[in-house]
């Protein structure tokens, strides 16, 4: 009885372009552009230095 030769492993499959990270549209130009500006009904606001700006 010939031995079967083991079938190589399913590598997992490199999902492309990964994870969508979240990006905001506006950022505090205040505290650069790592620092994204939360949006509100009206404005948007910065969580850190507490800029805001209408929209
Ligand atoms: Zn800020």
């Amino acid at each position: 009885m010939a031995e079967e030769k083991k079938k190589e492993e399913a590598k997992p499959k490199k999902k492309k372009g990964g994870p969508k990270a979240y990006k905001p549209r506006k950022f505090c130009p205040k505290c650069g552009p790592g620092v994204g500006l939360a949006e509100h009904k009206d404005r948007y606001s910065c969580g850190k230095c507490g800029y805001f700006e209408k929209k």
